[in-house]
């Protein structure tokens, strides 16, 4: 997929992330398919989510520099590997 430019500069957006703390730890936010479950104990619910964790998708967003508006999209693939390169597609099947 190519860098998004933005639908009103037509300028090429740049990417990043929204962190999501979970107590100490930094991680990425994800989409999840279908409307969001509560956990329940004893019935009741927990103000917790399910989550099945294998469904998410690692959300990333791309900012326009020059009017400051993003846009999201959540990939199988999202994120920077170790050596900083953005990464946002599954890479092909041999
Ligand atoms: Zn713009």
């Amino acid at each position: 997929m190519k860098t998004p430019t933005c639908a009103d500069c037509k300028t090429k957006m740049e990417p990043g992330f929204i962190p999501n703390t979970r107590g100490d730890t930094e991680v990425q936010h994800c989409w999840y398919p279908g409307p969001p479950k509560s956990k329940k104990w004893f019935g009741r619910p927990t103000g917790s989510l399910k989550l099945d964790v294998l469904s998410g998708m690692p959300i990333m967003v791309f900012r326009c520099q020059d009017c400051h508006q993003l846009k999201l999209f959540a990939s199988p693939v999202a994120g920077f590997d170790e050596a900083g390169k953005f990464l946002w597609e599954t890479p092909a099947e041999p």
